[in-house]
């Protein structure tokens, strides 16, 4: 029986069906996927479908097969089944969308993820759909900004840099697993997705698998409820290399830790990569059992230390750089000074500066940097108390806390109290009767007096402004 024997009839379907699919998954997913698939005919109730590669095959079975034949159903009731094929000839420009896709299109929310771009399946429609679940992918997006080759390295970082990369280049397991931690903003997710970028770029067959703990407890969790754990189990165990981010979460969840715990020696015994990021080291994770933080220890631990001034400025003239932003030194050095946080917040500091100056057509300058950035100035500054400043300083100076308060106006005393008291209008936003106030409530002008009193030393004494700057680095972190 052939139904559409018109094949204009046929392709007008076609239209309809794959229009009202773009207003469904949106104009970048229909152009990457949709778009590119030729609609060949209808042979005994099966519509035939055809795309240029194997991976645009899975992709779209994965995603839109069960969608397309509603659709397609709903314009023909003698439809029964869509059938997509591989047709290698076909040179259109979908490779090219092919190659784009999983290139630059993250935001877009039709990224191909780690899985789907891997392409060692056998190619069969039920492999596709029930090994990672239609519609609904379970391996994060890659963020293409997170690769190796955008990753700024520093003293606090090269440790975790060179694992990550050892990793991601070994065509063999070196260590396993690897665990990275530290801080948040400090780089862990971009490492992570940059092993991904360059374990499949290597090796474009291997399936690689990257997603958050949260995820992985939320899919776990929703297994068990419907009852298909041992789908869930199969997802994970097939995987040549999983990555979890943020396993700090897995803690104190029993059954999800123990189904991590199993999964994970699973997957060790057959010899597969794990990648794994805390915010802790793995002997300091909360709630997790013993027996678990000890397979944790046995691989490769790496953490990421706290930004220096250096880095944070070799990260901001890379950014600059990357943004075509022509920004002065003194204004990179001020950033790095200031926002010492994290690399997250430092970007974010950059990047509101560098839309200011676009926006109002303004020359990048301390002062506007200084004007706009003003509330997040003010946050930073907090950080550095006047108590840790009277602290840092009494020890630099070998002096007791108590004399930042007393009386006392011997110069041995006088002179590191002015110092802090400097510190403390340079590094904080507080006022100068809140300075003198924390200084045995001294009054503003004795503040104002100090300040100028140490300027003028640091002018002259080239020791002593050493020592102060010195100890501005040291409270700034
Ligand atoms: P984490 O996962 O540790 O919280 P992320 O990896 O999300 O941190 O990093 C936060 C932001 O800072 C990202 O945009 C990332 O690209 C950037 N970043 C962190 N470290 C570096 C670095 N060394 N070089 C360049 N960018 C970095
Ligand atoms: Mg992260």
């Amino acid at each position: 029986m052939d139904i559409g024997s018109d094949d204009r009839q046929f392709q007008t379907q076609w239209y309809r069906v794959s229009s009202r699919l773009k207003a469904e998954i949106g104009e970048t997913a229909f152009e990457n996927w949709v778009k590119p698939i030729k609609a060949c005919d209808v042979k005994n109730a099966e519509v035939r479908l055809a795309v240029p590669s194997r991976f645009m095959r899975d992709w779209v079975v994965a995603n839109y097969l069960d969608r397309l034949k509603e659709l397609w159903t709903g314009e023909n009731d003698a439809v029964r089944s869509v059938d997509v094929l591989i047709q290698p000839t076909m040179k259109n420009k979908s490779d090219d969308a092919e190659g784009q896709a999983i290139l630059t299109d993250v935001d877009s929310g039709s990224a191909p993820t780690a899985e789907a771009k891997s392409g060692d399946q056998t190619g069969s429609q039920s492999n596709s759909q029930s090994g990672w679940g239609s519609g609904s992918q379970i391996s994060a997006p890659l963020d293409n900004r997170f690769k190796f080759d955008q990753f700024v390295v520093g003293k606090p970082n090269e440790f975790a840099y060179a694992a990550a990369r050892r990793v991601a280049e070994a065509s063999s397991v070196l260590f396993n697993p690897l665990f990275l931690y530290g801080g948040v903003g400090l780089g862990k997710t971009h490492l992570m997705n940059a092993i991904a970028w360059e374990i499949l770029e290597r090796d474009p067959s291997r399936t690689v698998m990257y997603l958050s703990a949260e995820k992985f407890m939320y899919r776990f969790v929703r297994a068990l409820r419907e009852q298909n754990t041992v789908d869930f189990k199969e997802q994970f165990r097939s995987v040549d290399v999983l990555m979890i981010d943020d396993v700090q979460f897995i803690g104190g969840r029993d059954a999800t830790q123990e189904e991590f715990f199993h999964t994970f020696n699973a997957l060790v015994d057959q010899g597969r990569q794990i990648i794994l990021s805390a915010d802790k080291s793995p002997s300091d994770l909360e709630g997790v059992e013993e027996r678990l933080k000890s397979r944790l220890n046995c691989g490769l631990v790496a953490d990421i230390h706290a930004t220096t001034y250096e880095l944070r400025l070799a990260i901001l003239e890379t950014k600059a750089e990357k943004m075509e932003l022509d920004a002065p030194r003194q204004v990179l050095e001020f950033l790095a000074h200031k926002i010492t946080s994290n690399v997250r917040e430092l970007e974010g500091a950059l990047n509101r500066v560098a839309a200011h100056t676009q926006l109002v057509g303004r020359e990048l300058t301390l002062e506007t940097t200084q004007e706009v950035l003003h509330d997040l100035l003010r946050a930073n500054d907090r950080r550095v108390t006047i108590e840790e400043i009277q602290k840092r300083v009494a020890e630099h100076f070998n002096i007791r806390i108590s004399d930042m308060h007393s009386a006392r106006r011997a110069r041995s005393v006088a002179r590191p109290r002015q110092v802090a008291m400097y510190l403390a209008k340079q590094l904080t936003s507080r006022s100068l009767p809140e300075i003198g106030r924390k200084f045995g409530g001294r009054d503003h002008t004795t503040v104002m007096h100090a300040v100028k009193k140490v300027d003028e030393l640091r002018d002259h004494d080239t020791t002593f402004a050493e020592d102060v700057e010195l100890l501005r680095r040291m409270l700034e972190g």
